[in-house]
């Protein structure tokens, strides 16, 4: 969603200034670099697009943005704007920089840079309207992000993200196909469908002609012509549970990757009920079996170290994750979220929170999945179909098949022959499986 967001800044700046557009990923905060005389030079301009899911990333961001304060009073990087969840969720901030800030209503984004061109602050934290229109610059031009809804209608104990997307914005059936066509007919060859929980997609609208739901917009999407793969974004299993019939059927059109992206965070009925998550460890585990049938690959998110988990509930956790073997595990510690109920409850001592446990458990989780992980990429050794070439990394290709695994292929060693690759479909034989599968291609279509 926060990448989607960014492609809607660059392409609304890319539709009124016909701006050249450079994207960085900053991780490493210390060791990151600006080309500040190129910042300088015009009208250019800094934005960044801010992330506040884990405390660590909040740091990160707040460091960076003191970086780049210190370097502005030393006469260094004039224009900066500052948006996404950050002042979203915490308006607060933008008392304490400088710069110019928006939440995450991209749309404001001309405004923001007009008014900051001209010497003034601008400060605009409102909740975005509709996002699924507005022109987007793609990165990837072979991969477009396309949001289907934003916020949620749920209320998680822990989230952060919930202060900043607020509750649940459905986009009309018709726009996000529509939006789906053009990509397609633009080069798109990948759209992720995206949202905080795709599951409750439709509850609060009127839609037309279809069911009122994830399943009737995916039917929709199932229908727009050309060759490409969506891939449907996080959906919580309380609303996979509610449609799982319809999903499995829908899941099996080529349209779509078997993929299925179904946070359960904890094994422990208990602590889902402290987190006001909406379902069982049961209807979880109902959910994934049911698309391991049809090959699908299921990712999941565990959360360890609530405050409330004990030894036991953390080896349920453990025995839920031996049980499914998940293909991918987004796995965090807990972090304290400034405004959650979580929060509340630990500083009125409630709740008890213990980084020290969070880490050990975090570290025991993740080495039992290494070696599932392992696991489940052996049975693929052999394996060959068609995958489409969707990035590359270093000279290696990088593809997916119709679980969406990635595959890695060893790219020409001219490195313009392996840019030809990208965006196309191919048939590979998988010839490696251990952490990473490694693939040759047999077939080039
Ligand atoms: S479903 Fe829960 S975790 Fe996800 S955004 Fe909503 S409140 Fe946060």
């Amino acid at each position: 969603m926060n990448k989607a967001d960014s492609e809607c800044i660059a392409g609304i700046i890319n539709e009124k200034f016909n701006a050249e557009i450079e994207e960085y990923f900053v991780d490493d905060v210390k060791n990151f670099d600006i080309d500040e005389e190129k910042i300088n030079s015009g009208n250019n301009f800094l934005i960044i697009n801010t992330c506040i899911v884990k405390q660590p990333t909040e740091n990160k961001i707040l460091d960076l943005m003191r970086k780049i304060e210190q370097r502005q009073e030393n006469g260094g990087i004039k224009n900066v704007v500052i948006c996404g969840c950050l002042p979203a969720a915490y308006p607060e901030v933008s008392a304490r920089f400088k710069f110019s800030f928006i939440g995450t209503n991209v749309s404001d984004i001309n405004k923001a840079i007009e008014e900051t061109i001209e010497g003034k602050k601008f400060v605009q934290i409102e909740k975005q309207k509709n996002k699924v229109s507005i022109p987007k610059f793609s990165f990837n031009k072979f991969i477009s992000i396309i949001p289907i809804s934003e916020g949620c209608i749920s209320n998680c104990s822990y989230c952060s993200t919930k202060l900043a997307r607020k509750n649940l914005t459905s986009y009309m059936e018709e726009e996000i196909t529509q939006t789906i066509k053009k990509a397609v007919q633009c080069g798109a060859k990948e759209i992720y469908l995206t949202g905080q929980d795709t599951g409750c997609y439709g509850i609060d609208i009127q839609c037309k002609d279809i069911q009122c739901n994830i399943v009737g917009l995916l039917e929709k999407i199932s229908e727009v012509p050309g060759k490409f793969k969506a891939r449907v974004g996080m959906m919580n299993p309380d609303f996979a549970l509610k449609f799982l019939d319809d999903l499995i059927e829908i899941f099996k059109n080529e349209k779509f990757y078997r993929f299925i992206h179904i946070p359960v965070q904890s094994g422990s009925n208990k602590i889902l009920a402290d987190m006001k998550r909406n379902y069982l460890v049961e209807d979880f585990i109902e959910v994934a079996e049911k698309f391991k049938t049809i090959k699908a690959s299921i990712s999941t998110d565990i959360i360890v170290g609530f405050p409330t988990e004990t030894d036991d509930d953390f080896k349920h956790s453990i025995e839920l994750i031996k049980k499914i073997k998940p293909d991918l595990l987004n796995l965090s510690k807990f972090y304290i979220r400034k405004g959650t109920i979580a929060e509340k409850n630990i500083r009125t001592k409630r709740w008890k929170h213990d980084t020290k446990i969070a880490k050990e458990r975090s570290l025991l989780i993740s080495k039992i999945f290494r070696e599932i992980s392992i696991e489940n990429n052996q049975k693929w050794l052999n394996w060959e179909g068609e995958i489409l070439i969707d990035e590359i990394e270093n000279n290696i290709l990088i593809g997916r098949n119709f679980a969406y695994k990635k595959i890695h292929i060893r790219g020409n060693s001219n490195k313009e022959d392996n840019k030809d690759l990208l965006g196309k479909f191919m048939n590979c034989k998988i010839i490696k499986a251990r952490k990473i599968l490694e693939g040759e291609i047999l077939e080039k279509f």
